[in-house]
């Protein structure tokens, strides 16, 4: 049974999608999209012995062996090109890793049709080295589970440049077009965690005029977009 923040991964999945887990420890994601139905095929790439054993015994349980492939692997270098992957989902790391998986595997990136990102921490990050490198952003959700916020990306290869503004890049076209209560939420809770480090700063013998200065302007930003 997937967590609320998986299975909205798993939503956005193709049905009969070809799909590299990339990251995938116990091969959770690839294994109940399997045994949906959804699917028939999936890598289940780790780069640590550990989880990818995980992803090993996960496997075995539901019988999934040939359907579910698990690859001890660095990045998209799990990706062999008899796989036919159409479809990379990579979940539960910082933005900024992501994109250098991305970065160091882009000659696995040719046939990918849809990548469906779930970054923990650095979104805009992310969402910069998509426009750089020629992705739209197609679809993003925001939801909440255990008290934690995630940001999920639907990005596929465009055609025409695709550009953001820094605005975009920071909040997400799609999440700044909707508002919902979840976005909402995620930037009242930075707006009060950052009140209080300028609270702080401002504390200081010598106030970093400077810095404050800057969240500040960010904070606005961030007031805009929760308007
Ligand atoms: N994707 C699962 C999820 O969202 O629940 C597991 C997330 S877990 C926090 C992150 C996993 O990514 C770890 O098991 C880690 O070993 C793996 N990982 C980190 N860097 C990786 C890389 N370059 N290639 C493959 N796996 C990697």
């Amino acid at each position: 049974h997937l967590s609320a923040r998986l299975a909205c991964v798993a939503s956005l999945v193709p049905t009969g999608a070809r799909v590299a887990d990339i990251g995938s420890d116990h091969a959770y994601l690839p294994a109940a999209l399997v045994l949906d139905g959804k699917i028939d095929f999936a890598i289940a790439g780790e780069v640590v012995k550990g989880p990818y054993e995980n992803a090993v015994h996960e496997i075995k349980d539901h019988q999934l062996e040939g359907r579910v492939i698990p690859r001890l692997a660095d990045g998209l270098a799990a990706i062999e090109p008899a796989d036919k992957v159409d479809t990379i989902t990579i979940a539960g790391m910082g933005g900024s890793l992501i994109a250098s998986i991305l970065e160091k595997g882009k000659d696995k990136l040719t046939r990918i049709k849809r990548l469906i990102l779930q970054p923990n921490v650095g979104e805009s990050q992310l969402r910069e080295w998509l426009m750089n490198n020629h992705y739209q952003i197609m679809t993003e959700k925001i939801i909440e589970e255990d008290n934690h916020i995630y940001e999920i990306i639907v990005a596929e290869p465009s055609v025409v440049p695709f550009r953001y503004s820094k605005y975009e890049l920071d909040f997400g076209p799609f999440l700044l077009e909707s508002k919902g209560p979840v976005f909402k939420k995620k930037w009242q809770e930075y707006l009060q965690r950052e009140a209080h480090v300028i609270d702080q700063m401002q504390k200081a013998q010598q106030p970093p005029v400077k810095k404050i200065n800057e969240i500040n302007q960010f904070l606005s930003q961030v007031k805009e977009a929760i308007a």
